[in-house]
């Protein structure tokens, strides 16, 4: 398995806290790229192709992930938390969390009081974060000397691989997104000579605090094009209606999105690059302009921007175990460089893109 991928899925990058995995997505990248360089925000942007008049692609994903901050020390050393994100309230007790102190990482679990405790009417109750705690064993004085208010707190590392083709994380959302980014500029930075536009490639920041680093990456490059990459809801599990949701599974490939936030011309050019390169692909068309992702904001930056949302699909989003399925990620790394390729109208970059994910590593 690639290394980058896992030391990325290890990574906290608590929204507003991103510095490790950009750290990590330049590593990677510097050998390949023209330039890197971080902004004001944290975003991480790296360029090929580095000229001034030619046409610009932005490829992005967000780094962020969700998580906490400590916003509270008990009198008995029970740590309370504020979220950075849309945490799923209904998995958080059990979890195993790290406390990123400014002395190292203090270990720590959410517990709750057993359910042989609780009233009827308190079972039923919806779980609220300001009723959890995190218990990190240690006494108060201690755990005052390690951890003070503000300290960033996120979900252990916790990958695991089910079946052939399918990987388990936290955080998946959108570090699978991530990795797609890092993959295409490095498979195009073999062919850099032949691209006839700039690429850049940017981890964005604060997507699950409201789509927020994305704005100052776009202001900076300006792209004539975007390709926002995001997981998306897989609705191939109990409780997901396909005739309120539509139909995405997990390992049938890249999902093109004809929502609003995208442009319905370039979602056109995706499909039928796939057709033709026989890509898998999916379509989703939610009913409205989904606000939630970058690609929302992207679209309508300065006087718009052609932008597609390409969506992997997820499992269990915003909890501890999201899933995604690597033949969807795979896929969308060929859709990108394809479409860049065909956008350069260049003769030379077939092959390179095209091998089975198990070449990852
Ligand atoms: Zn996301």
């Amino acid at each position: 398995m690639n290394e980058f991928l896992l030391s990325l899925l290890s990574s906290s990058t608590v929204s507003g806290f991103e510095e490790n995995g950009c750290e990590l997505f330049e590593n990677y990248l510097k050998q390949y790229v023209d330039e890197h360089h971080r902004d004001i925000v944290g975003n991480s942007i790296v360029t090929l192709n580095n000229q001034e008049n030619c046409d610009s692609i932005l490829i992005e994903a967000h780094i962020d992930e969700i998580g906490f901050q400590v916003l509270y020390i008990g009198e008995d050393g029970g740590i309370y938390l504020r979220a950075n994100g849309g945490v799923d309230m209904h998995c958080i007790p059990g979890s195993q969390v790290e406390i990123h102190g400014k002395e190292g990482t203090v270990s720590g679990i959410i517990g709750k009081t057993p359910i042989h405790l609780l009233t009827n009417n308190e079972r039923d109750k919806i779980i609220e974060l300001s009723n959890l705690w995190v218990d990190t064993g240690l006494d108060v004085e201690d755990v005052k000397k390690k951890v003070r208010v503000g300290d960033v707190v996120s979900f252990k590392s916790n990958i695991e691989f089910l079946g052939e083709h399918r990987i388990t994380s936290k955080a998946l959302d959108d570090k699978v997104g991530v990795f797609i980014v890092a993959e295409v500029i490095r498979y195009l930075s073999n062919y850099r000579e032949h691209l006839n536009c700039k690429v850049a490639g940017a981890a964005t920041v604060q997507e699950e605090t409201g789509c927020r680093g994305v704005q100052t990456s776009c202001f900076s490059i300006m792209p004539d094009i975007a390709i926002s990459i995001d997981v998306d809801f897989a609705t191939d599990v109990p409780g997901c209606p396909k005739n309120k949701y539509g139909d995405v599974s997990l390992g049938k490939g890249v999902v093109v999105s004809y929502c609003l936030d995208s442009d319905i011309s370039m979602a056109d050019e995706m499909i039928s690059i796939a057709e033709e390169k026989g890509i898998p692909f999916q379509l989703s068309a939610r009913p409205q302009a989904t606000g939630g992702t970058n690609a929302s904001r992207t679209r309508f930056m300065g006087s718009g921007i052609r932008t597609i949302l390409l969506g992997i699909p997820c499992r269990y989003m915003h909890t501890p175990v999201e899933m995604c399925d690597l033949r969807d990620v795979e896929a969308a790394i060929r859709l990108i460089v394809e479409y860049i390729k065909k956008l350069s109208d260049t003769q030379n970059i077939a092959g390179v893109y095209h091998r089975n994910y198990q070449q990852l590593t």
